[in-house]
């Protein structure tokens, strides 16, 4: 088989991680498989260099601070090269450049647009255990860019994809995907499997498991992903398409603390006006999640919309700027804000499983300033101080109680 497995930070952080993890790599390889690596930086290594470089520069280059960021997963990558050798295998490090990963510019969160693979082939043939860089790409400048934190899971998968590898495995210091948190809630559960959209549901809505575009990316190539732990051999949550819904109507529940609310107060009540601020997002490549409108009154009226809280002062600043073309009187935001988020395939024909989130949170005492549905998720805005209890509630309700529809 043809197999990528991928390590996370934690799972590089230190010199006995990276041998443990080699002796993993290496036991795949001797059972005759075909093994690609791909690695993030050591440890909390992006943070350090990423502070490093806002000592020298507050506002950093957005080029520099990719040149600098992407040297630490070629750090780990050639570290545990060394390793392998050790153990007397062959082993070869190849940075984005060496194996040809392109991405489309944008610094910092560039997205892999071709990936040629020649290299690793050729290396796959002389028998080598490949190791690869993740997070990085080179864009049309030929300009090392990042993927965006936690890119590496997407390299991963990029590579899978295109070499149409058995299997990407995403070693990290979870053993599988819960039905929520389990440093918050104490009984959540190990998922055994889980389907493409339900876990880019949590992927997108706070679950640090895996990168969103990654589970994208897996889900359009089919790829069989299992998450799993580096440090024990317990199973691992398969992600694959469709899941065994058995009786569960919701595989999980995820937090996004990272949420900021914006709202706009007395815009005209004019046909265009959503289109007019959404489209400055859109130019602007801010994303924007939950909207509310109010209801008009005396022709004006509110617009409401979150945004992730590192987005929030370059939001400000654009509505500020263009505050007499929009036509509004004033701001208001708030940073502080949480996203909790119920996911789960069987809910699209069941309405109970709203009603039984906001019972669970009335039970809780905590209000809820906005709310989304989708066919698999319904995500309620809540502050962020009462972030941490709402999801106990809202898992006991799902998860402990037993609930019956
Ligand atoms: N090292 C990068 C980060 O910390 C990429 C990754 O870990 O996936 O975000
Ligand atoms: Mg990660």
């Amino acid at each position: 088989m043809l197999i990528v497995q991928k390590f996370g930070g934690s799972s590089v952080a230190n010199a006995d991680k990276i041998q443990k993890a080699a002796q993993r790599i290496v036991d795949t390889y001797k059972n005759g498989h075909k093994v690609i690596v791909v690695l993030s930086a050591q440890g909390d290594t992006t943070d350090d260099l990423i502070a490093k470089a806002k000592e020298i520069n507050p506002e950093p280059s957005k080029r520099e601070l990719d040149m600098l960021m992407a040297t630490g997963e070629q750090q780990s990558c050639a570290l545990m090269a060394m390793a392998i050798h050790r153990l007397g295998f062959p082993a070869i490090s190849l940075n984005a450049v060496q194996v040809g990963i392109s991405a489309f510019p944008q610094y910092g969160n560039a997205r892999i647009s071709r990936m040629k693979c020649d290299r690793i082939y050729s290396e796959l043939e002389r028998n080598s255990i490949v190791i690869v860089t993740g997070f990085q790409g080179i864009n049309q400048y030929g300009d090392i860019s990042t993927l965006g934190r936690g890119g590496s899971d997407t390299t991963a998968v990029a590579i899978a994809a295109e070499m149409q590898a058995d299997l990407c495995e995403i070693y990290t210091d979870v053993d599988g995907v819960y039905t929520a948190d389990p440093r918050m809630v104490k009984n959540a559960k190990k998922l055994k499997e889980i389907s493409y959209d339900e876990m880019l549901e949590l992927a997108s809505l706070g679950a640090v498991v895996l990168h969103n575009r990654s589970v994208e990316l897996a889900k359009k190539y089919n790829v069989r992903l299992v998450v799993r732990s580096s440090i024990t051999d317990a199973e691992g949550t398969v992600v694959k398409e469709e899941s065994q819904m058995e009786s569960t109507y919701i595989s999980g529940i995820a937090l996004d603390r990272e949420t900021a609310q914006i709202t706009l107060i007395g815009m005209k009540d004019d046909p265009g006006m959503a289109f007019k601020i959404f489209s400055f997002m859109a130019k602007n490549k801010i994303s924007v999640d939950i909207i509310i409108q109010s209801i008009g009154r005396q022709s004006v009226k509110d617009i409401s919309f979150t945004v992730s809280t590192e987005n929030l002062a370059d939001t400000i600043n654009l509505l500020e700027k263009n505050k007499d073309f929009i036509g509004y009187s004033h701001i208001m935001h708030d940073a502080n804000q949480a996203k909790l988020s119920v996911v789960g395939a069987g809910m699209a024909t069941n309405p109970g499983v709203a009603a039984a989130m906001f019972e669970a949170l009335s039970d809780a005492n905590i209000s809820i300033n906005m709310i989304s549905t989708s066919e698999i998720k319904i995500s309620v805005l809540i502050d962020e101080r009462d972030a941490e209890q709402a999801v106990r509630y809202v898992h006991n309700r799902f998860f402990e109680q037993g609930v019956e529809f």
